[in-house]
């Protein structure tokens, strides 16, 4: 285990063991089979890539994502270790040479698509060879309810017979319960031990937000927090997918559609671009993202409903590898719900499977439309209990208003049952309003009971219900008959009057705004190095045709800015910086900080927002000015002059536009107020005619305690 760590800390650069990674490495150098779920960014690799170092002969890894090895390999060939891949965009001669080191045990890791793993001639090559481990990546393949089921996988407890001896690791950022038993049986880890690490990602902030005009909305949403991110924006169709791409450029961003549709050159270079360049949209059918890797995507947009959470997790979880905050954002309406239960019911898969996905889409439903913590939710629907709101979600930042909506759904409800049941929402919800309409009065449904009773609620609202009543299983949307809506056996007490029903209030899209993070990677006072460093990446990068993450994480390039390193020696603290980086790029780096060092000013001892603040003073902006360009109020940015004042760094004569005299008289008549517990500011603020701003009066305080 002390070569472990080891490893870790030189090959890799970090300090310490994350998670539970320690005890499966250790399981693992045991001899143990593991199963690990881990959530995406909780260092998965690491959990397999070093014990494949650290024991004897070369691990292999497996994995369904061919597109991804090329990346994984050049990363870890930045490490200076050897790792290669098999799959079938080798040459033939490249083959020929892989498999000539991995014979001469030159190799350390070995990437292998699963179609060739089970091919009689590789398991012959591998049983020439030393193994130290399999490790089987994205192992919820092996599922057949999963929306990734992979048949290959259901043949790798080959491995069990083949080589009882070496060691399996299973890893996957998704699994219930079911899925995990079936991991397990399929490939055989009986005997293994089991770990389930926390699946909340902590840094993502959930956002669902429903509506019609779901466009509009997120570009709002793009442009108020993510000016110049990369994201990934899904669509369910290939046609939205390409208007929603173009759409977005004309908005000025770079964004590309990815989908099957598309031939596999453009689609090669999309994806490439996407994770070569800096802030692209890439714009997806679901077909997209298995496989990618980028850390820094720093939202991830939904335009349709994803078919269940655990889908809506994965696909979420390509945001914010990085640990650092980001955001899954989705809207939804009426009509993804009715379009899902239809494909649903149409789908012509088993019946026990259509029941299991008919379950999976409730689950998703029922998370749209819940008014307490997503994240809560979410976690317990993996089987986590969390005690306490997580505050990083929609509802926990602006919680949702609710309304006592029983007499508007059993109105609702009984307008469906009056009318026959044959009817689809907007004809309803015409009934209920008592629009004149030819079909209504033909089919003489102006004489309803039902018929004008519901003019209390617009158009709009009658919509959100039906959507939240259809979502929560009152009412069922029947295929066979043209999508009419149907009452179900959940729709019966509330009829009766025995449930009753609180409904989200349908939100203005206005309201979205207060969750506005404004969220920058770095403060002001590091944008401009921390921009130098990221285009000093790019170059690298670029030069040996390598994705810029490859040489450095955002939150490696961080870590630089906020702590300044002048000299190798303390760069190699920095998280993510191994030995053979530094070798290769510390220099590079150490150079361009020194170009930019902070004012003096500057005192690490202040937060952030101190410090922007300090360094406007210095260019000798007045505290209005400085107001003015930070967005923040006066009384604020005294407050920051105060602290900068109490602790020597800032004369408060040279910062406050008041003349020595009144800076003696407030002096004074401090003196003479000077119990604090009476509120002193506010009695010196009035003693002095309110002549000066209580900011001022602040300050001066703060230069002369008593
Ligand atoms: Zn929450």
């Amino acid at each position: 285990m002390q070569r472990a760590l080891q490893v870790l800390q030189h090959t890799f650069g970090y300090s310490e063991f994350r998670l539970n990674q320690a005890d499966i490495v250790q399981a693992l150098l045991d001899g143990k089979d593991v199963l690990a779920l881990m959530p995406t960014g909780g260092g998965k690799s690491l959990c397999y890539q070093i014990p494949a170092l650290v024991l004897d002969g070369v691990g292999v890894v497996i994995s369904p994502l061919i597109a991804l090895m090329q990346d994984q390999v050049d990363a870890l060939n930045q490490l200076g270790i050897k790792a290669a891949f098999l799959n079938s965009t080798l040459e033939y001669e490249q083959v020929r040479q892989i498999e000539s080191d991995l014979i001469s045990g030159d190799l350390d890791i070995l990437y292998i698509a699963p179609e060739r793993l089970v091919n009689p001639q590789c398991v012959n090559l591998l049983s020439q060879v030393k193994i130290s481990l399999f490790a089987i990546d994205e192992a919820h393949c092996v599922s057949q309810w999963g929306h990734d089921f992979r048949p290959d996988y259901q043949q790798l407890s080959f491995l069990s017979h083949q080589f009882p001896t070496v060691p399996k690791i299973a890893l996957t950022a998704t699994a219930d319960e079911r899925t995990r038993q079936e991991i397990i049986n399929q490939l055989d880890l009986h005997n293994g031990v089991t770990f389930v690490n926390s699946f909340d990602r902590p840094n993502i902030r959930y956002a669902i937000n429903e509506g019609q005009n779901g466009r509009e909305q997120l570009w709002r949403f793009i442009e108020e927090n993510h000016g110049n991110d990369a994201g990934i924006v899904y669509c369910l169709s290939r046609k939205k997918v390409e208007s929603t791409a173009e759409w977005l450029s004309k908005k000025g961003r770079v964004a590309l559609p990815y989908h099957a549709g598309l031939n596999a050159d453009e689609r090669q270079t999309n994806q490439q671009r996407f994770l070569r360049e800096q802030g692209i949209i890439i714009v997806a059918t679901i077909a997209f993202g298995m496989g990618i890797d980028k850390p820094d995507v720093r939202f991830v947009g939904h335009l349709s409903l994803p078919k269940s959470i655990e889908a809506y997790y994965q696909e979420t979880g390509r945001a914010g590898r990085d640990g650092r905050p980001s955001s899954a954002w989705m809207a939804y309406g009426l009509q993804d719900v009715i379009t899902l239960r239809q494909m649903m019911q149409q789908s012509h898969a088993a019946e026990t499977f259509k029941l299991v996905s008919q379950q999976k889409l409730d689950s998703m439903l029922g998370l749209c439309e819940l008014i307490s913590c997503r994240r809560q939710a979410l976690l317990s629907y993996f089987g986590e209990e969390s005690a306490e709101p997580c505050g990083n979600c929609d509802n926990c930042l602006t919680p949702p208003e609710t309304w006592n909506a029983t007499e508007a759904a059993q109105k609702a409800l009984s307008c469906v049952y009056r009318s026959g049941q044959r009817f689809g929402v907007a004809y309803v919800v015409d009934i209920l309003l008592g629009k004149s309409d030819p079909r209504i009065e033909k089919n003489q449904h102006d004489q309803l009971s039902t018929f004008g009773l519901g003019q209390e609620l617009a158009v709009a609202e009658w919509r959100s219900l039906f959507r939240q009543l259809i979502a929560l299983g009152f009412l069922y949307v029947d295929h066979e008959s043209y999508g009419a809506i149907k009452l179900t056996e959940k729709s019966r007490p509330i009829l009766r009057g025995e449930e009753s029903l609180n409904a989200r209030k349908s939100i203005k899209a206005e309201k979205t705004k207060s969750t506005k993070a404004k969220k920058k990677q770095v403060a002001s006072i590091h944008q401009p190095l921390f921009d130098t460093l990221r285009a000093l990446r790019k170059e690298l990068a670029d030069t040996q045709g390598l994705p810029p993450y490859v040489i450095f994480h955002d939150a490696t390039l961080v870590q630089m800015v906020e702590t300044r390193p002048s000299q190798l020696s303390e760069m190699q603290y920095i998280s993510g910086v191994g030995e053979r980086k530094l070798a290769q790029y510390g220099e590079d780096f150490l150079k361009v900080i020194k170009q930019f060092p902070l004012p003096d000013i500057v005192n690490s001892n202040f937060s952030d927002t101190v410090n922007d603040t300090l360094v406007l003073v210095s260019e000798e902006l007045s505290v209005a000015q400085i107001a003015e360009a930070r967005e923040l109020a006066e009384s604020t940015v005294y407050g920051h002059l105060a602290q900068a004042i109490e602790a020597g760094v800032l004369d408060p004569l040279e910062v406050l536009t008041i003349n020595d005299d009144d800076y003696q008289l407030i002096c004074q008549t401090l003196d003479t107020f000077t119990d604090e517990t009476q509120g002193q500011l506010k009695q010196v603020y009035e003693a002095l005619g309110e002549e000066f701003d209580y900011g001022v009066i602040k300050c001066v305080a703060a230069a002369e305690p008593n």
